[in-house]
């Protein structure tokens, strides 16, 4: 029996990253771990439903022993068996993201031995969490250049807080691994706004998509406010599709109670200026996810923003696990970090 993996929850950014990242590599390792003083600094500390959610997911993947996977519970320890593919179906409940809950079971899935499809219902679109468009066109293709396959579908909208929403994931394991280098985006192709808005008032669509062209100096054309009408509750994001030549890039601003629709957008057409002005290909998020595929792949090498906690914790948690190395340049605010995974 291999030794427990005991890792302290409060690390680094001390949220439900730590949690997410350790129980995801316990099950690709086979290594048991202990994990304390979970979420210890937050306001209500230790697992709430959506960790619960990401715990569970892993846990069947993996067909782990899980002690502590309670409402509320600072501990936890997760000893995984053997990662089998086939047909998963999670329910994360209302609030809860199905993305996070979604990347939590993938890593173990890319190294099964064959195929899955993963059905997650919860929200799709929730704020702190990557919107389904962001899955689809900017995360899955990153996993399919690494050497596995990942398709992302949405059947159903759900916002937060309500939930409810549908995402379908095909899973194609690794088969040969390869590096990934993303140091140049090449040209940008085309950017598209787009306004999404699920019972409420169509005219927040159309300010949001208003506010973004000019910013963004867009024609008519590349512009679209859409009413979402299967979504079980009310919600709305603006988001910007920045397709480059190499890479796709997509940046969201979620609406909600109280917050005028003209700032939603503005904090979409910021972040957006802010990678379009930057050069880098990788984006803030999509630097703290691609971290764990490219050490458990054949590593690489991308160019991003100033790492945010959430990577640096990553970073952190994956070197409990793998025998990898993160090198990391930073100089002009902009970063370059290259993951060498163990010989
Ligand atoms: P946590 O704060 O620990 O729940 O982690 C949130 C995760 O969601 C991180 O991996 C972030 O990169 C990701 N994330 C948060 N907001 C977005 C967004 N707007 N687009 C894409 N990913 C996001």
């Amino acid at each position: 029996m291999a030794s427990f993996i005991t890792i302290d929850g409060s690390l680094g950014e001390g949220g439900g990253q730590v949690l997410r990242t350790a129980v995801a590599l316990s099950a690709v390792t086979g290594k048991p771990l202990h994990l304390n003083n979970i979420r210890a600094g937050r306001e209500r500390p230790g697992l709430q439903r959506q960790h619960l959610a990401a715990v569970r997911a892993a846990a069947e993947v993996c067909g782990a022993e899980v002690r502590g996977a309670e409402v509320g519970s600072r501990e936890l320890t997760f000893r995984p068996e053997k990662i089998r593919s086939g047909e998963y179906t999670f329910e994360v409940g209302s609030a809860g993201s199905a993305s996070l809950v979604l990347q939590t079971a993938l890593p173990p899935l890319l190294c099964a031995r064959g195929p899955s499809i993963v059905v997650v219902t919860g929200g799709t679109h929730n704020p702190f969490a990557p919107p389904y468009e962001f899955l689809a066109a900017t995360f899955a293709p990153c996993i399919n250049a690494i050497g596995a396959r990942l398709s992302v579908t949405l059947h159903r909208h759900g916002f937060y807080p309500e939930g409810g929403g549908c995402l379908v994931a095909n899973v194609t394991p690794f088969g040969a691994r390869r590096r990934f280098e993303m140091v140049d985006r090449g040209a940008v192709r085309a950017v598209r706004v787009r306004s999404l808005v699920a019972n409420l008032a169509a005219h927040i669509g159309e300010r949001e998509v208003a506010v973004l062209r000019s910013r963004l100096n867009l024609p008519p054309a590349a512009a679209r406010a859409e009413t979402v009408r299967n979504a079980p509750g009310p919600g709305n994001v603006a988001l910007v599709d920045i397709q480059c030549e190499r890479i796709t890039e997509v940046v969201s601003s979620f609406g909600e109670k109280g917050l005028p629709a003209e700032i939603v957008a503005e904090t979409a057409a910021r972040d957006a200026l802010a990678y379009l002005n930057s050069g880098v290909p990788v984006g803030d998020y999509l630097a703290d996810q691609l971290l764990l595929p490219l050490a458990m792949a054949a590593g690489g090498r991308f160019r991003t923003f100033p790492l945010s906690d959430h990577a640096t914790t990553n970073i952190e948690v994956i070197k409990h696990f793998l025998d990898a190395r993160f090198d990391v340049r930073e100089e002009a605010d902009i970063a370059t970090v290259a993951v060498t995974p163990a010989p």
